[in-house]
């Protein structure tokens, strides 16, 4: 199909310095926890990126020196020459789909504790790093600012030499040195880089200056700017310095890539901000400029991001997360297809692969982060090698991907489930305060399955061995899910808790399906993820008193991860519900919950009329024992009926037993790994 013509704008090649890119779609570092540890990973995912039409490509933060060392997170890095091939893989892997690539080099600062490499951390004044490491940056002299300056050039001439068209000057997110001596909020110092806003930036105009001068007659220089960083008058603003400071560099960079910083207020989750809610931040920075500006807003809407280009704010469409959900966005847009978008949902699953250290996955795009190890890529998928049948059983999250998948593939697929609507735990989930965009994840299946022809759906039809038998498929999959357990056993009670006979205990299941306490009530969470808090914030929002009690440190701990857990607590407590710390729950019974702390054992008998207990889920897998104790044949499990757990790992599920069906097995290891090679061996005795 041909584009539609409302959407040629954004099809317009663009201009940046010396380079031009072929159209206006544009894909923003980001992390990807593949980096320098699984090279081949991070270069196939990035080429996937172009072949999808991303007209630029960039990577996530590459480290220049040794004493910015961001480990154990596992960004880029071009220390030295030897780690130019990672890159030039990269760049030709995107040069052959007509993409440019863009390098975002970096020195970490005050962020890295330098845990690998052992330098002493450096910033513009004396201070702790950020990192709860006990080691402290130290002020840098001038001499370590004519190093670092030194090491910016090198290491541009290196990004040059591995094929990079644009080459980044990182001052965003208080991630980089760059910003810690531009922002109030990290530089003190009282010589000719601190006190005013001429003097804060001095180090990022030389190193503008600098990479200008080494790499710029044939790569353009992109600035990567936080206009705003949520600080107040702590920091900088968007109507303060933060505009002072595009005036002053205006026609310095190729190109002005903005955002606000940090890091979670420029990825918030769709939980606490609406797609393009960094618009009034950055709405000005065209009008001081008349070099070309990316920002990004989580866009995936052709609409919204024709009229940022014809409103003049925006000349390019930056997206990290909408690429990850679909690498193919552009591309869809291109041959008219803008329903096959498989829209992001704002969970942040992506940014915890990086926060855990291991490689990125995608709660929408299952393919993510698999594309060289497994060989998955987002649109192509094998056909099947046989006409046969199969049955899935169970319409949420796993069972719906295996349905669109292996119908992509050609089966002849039955998708049942007994509810009325498809989407299985989704169904409530999306319901929940802040998560109706996490839907995206069902209506982009729905729509998927819709269109072909060879998958059927059955909705209000539960099934038994005997339907499932009747129903005569070659192959049965029973995605029946997980529901949440009422005993208490969990992380931090191995064995069910005392629950005296008349306690209120209520699960989030039942919530979710209306059920409500009856007077005062604490929300038990030792599952530390989003429902805890999202359960004590409705039963807030609902008009009754919570007290959220959890054996963590924080509030929904693991969202950390997700870069969502201070405005979880925050909002909780804003909202006046009781929060109890490093708590555990030992007892219920009629009336109370009685709570140990989990240092000193210190009881508390807490006056409520019902418990929440959000502790663990357990397979709903009757359906899968009774037919495996039959013996049917060709019978599997997916989702969280073989292991509860995210959505993202339900979908994951599905996707891997669609690929994996009819092909042979791939043993212990199914996956390609890549292994260091061994350097030769020293001698150590004439080493000493
Ligand atoms: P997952 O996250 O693994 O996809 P969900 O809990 O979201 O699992 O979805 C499981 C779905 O299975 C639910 O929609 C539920 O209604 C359905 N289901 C469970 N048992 C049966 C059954 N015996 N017959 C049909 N559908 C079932
Ligand atoms: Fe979007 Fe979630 Fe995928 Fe990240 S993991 S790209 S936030 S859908």
């Amino acid at each position: 199909m041909a584009r539609d013509p409302r959407y040629d704008v954004l099809f317009e090649p663009v201009k940046i310095g010396p380079v031009t890119a072929k159209n206006r779609f544009y894909q923003v570092p980001h992390c990807n926890g593949m980096g320098r540890s699984y090279p081949s990973s991070m270069a196939e995912m990035r080429r996937v990126k172009a072949e999808g039409g991303w007209a630029v490509v960039t990577t996530e933060e590459v480290e220049i020196h040794p004493s910015g060392d961001h480990s154990p997170w596992m960004g880029g890095r071009l220390w030295d020459d030897r780690d130019i091939p990672v890159f030039a893989r990269m760049c030709d892997a995107v040069h052959a789909h007509g993409a440019l690539a863009g390098c975002e080099l970096n020195h970490a600062g005050v962020m890295a504790a330098n845990r690998y490499s052992r330098d002493v951390p450096l910033a513009p004044s004396h201070i702790p790093v950020a990192m709860p490491d006990p080691v402290q940056a130290r002020a840098m002299d001038l001499s370590d600012i004519h190093d670092l300056r030194r090491w910016h050039r090198e290491a541009a001439v290196r990004a040059r030499d591995a094929g990079f068209d644009i080459i980044y000057v990182y001052a965003g997110h208080q991630l980089s040195t760059i910003s810690h001596f531009l922002s109030p909020y990290r530089n003190r110092r009282s010589d000719a880089y601190g006190g005013s806003l001429e003097n804060r930036a001095r180090l990022l105009r030389e190193v503008l200056e600098d990479t200008r001068d080494a790499v710029g007659d044939t790569c353009a220089i992109a600035l990567r700017f936080s206009v705003d960083e949520l600080k107040g008058p702590d920091g900088i603003t968007s109507d303060g310095e933060g505009r002072d400071l595009v005036e002053m560099l205006a026609e310095l960079p190729d190109l002005w890539d903005v955002n606000i910083s940090g890091w979670e207020n420029d990825s918030a989750t769709s939980r606490f901000k609406a797609s393009g809610y960094q618009e009034d931040y950055i709405r000005w920075v065209k009008s001081v400029t008349s070099k070309p500006v990316v920002g990004v807003g989580r866009y995936t809407s052709p609409d919204a991001m024709v009229s940022l280009i014809k409103n003049g704010v925006l000349d390019f469409i930056g997206a990290a997360r909408p690429s990850i959900a679909d690498p193919f966005l552009p591309k869809k847009i291109e041959d008219g297809r803008v329903e096959d978008i498989r829209e992001c949902i704002g969970c942040n699953i992506c940014v915890s692969g990086d926060n855990t250290f291991v490689p990125i996955r995608c709660t929408q795009n299952p393919t993510m982060g698999e594309e060289w190890r497994k060989g998955w890529h987002p649109e192509k998928i094998a056909k099947a090698h046989a006409p046969e049948s199969v049955l899935i059983v169970g319409a949420g999250p796993a069972g719906l991907e295996a349905a669109r998948a292996l119908g992509q593939r050609g089966y002849d697929v039955t998708l049942a489930d007994r509810a009325q609507d498809l989407g299985g735990r989704l169904r409530s989930e999306r319901l929940l305060p802040g998560l109706a965009e996490w839907g995206r994840v069902v209506d982009y299946r729905t729509w998927q399955i819709s269109q072909m022809a060879n998958v059927e759906t059955f909705a209000s039809s539960d099934m038994t061995e005997q339907s499932v038998r009747e129903f005569g498929a070659d192959h049965v999959v029973v995605s029946t899910g997980a529901h949440w357990t009422r005993d208490g056993i969990g992380r931090e009670n191995p064995h069910a808790i005392n629950i005296i006979d008349g306690s209120n205990i209520l699960t989030p299941d039942d919530v979710m399906a209306g059920q409500r306490p009856s007077g005062p009530v604490t929300v038990f969470d030792d599952d530390h993820y989003y429902m805890g808090g999202l359960i004590a914030e409705l039963l807030s929002k609902d008009g009754f008193d919570v007290t959220l009690v959890t054996p963590s440190t924080h509030v929904s701990e693991w969202a950390h991860n997700t870069l969502e857990q201070h405005r979880i607590q925050a909002r909780l407590m804003g909202m006046g519900v009781k929060v109890m710390l490093s708590h555990n729950l030992i007892a219920v019974a009629p009336g109370t919950a009685t709570v140990a702390c989990g240092y000193t054992n210190a009881t508390t008998v807490l006056e409520v009329e019902s418990t929440v207990l959000v502790t663990m889920r357990s397979p709903v897998d009757g359906l899968y024992q009774v037919l495996s104790k039959a013996s049917l044949p060709n019978l599997a499990r997916i989702g969280d009926c073989l292991g509860p757990s995210t959505i993202a790992a339900a979908v994951y599920s599905g996707h891997r037993f669609a690929r994996e069906l009819g092909e042979p097995e791939m043993g212990n290891v199914p996956f390609r790994r890549e292994l260091p090679a061994l350097a030769p061996v020293i001698d150590s005795e004439r080493q000493l």
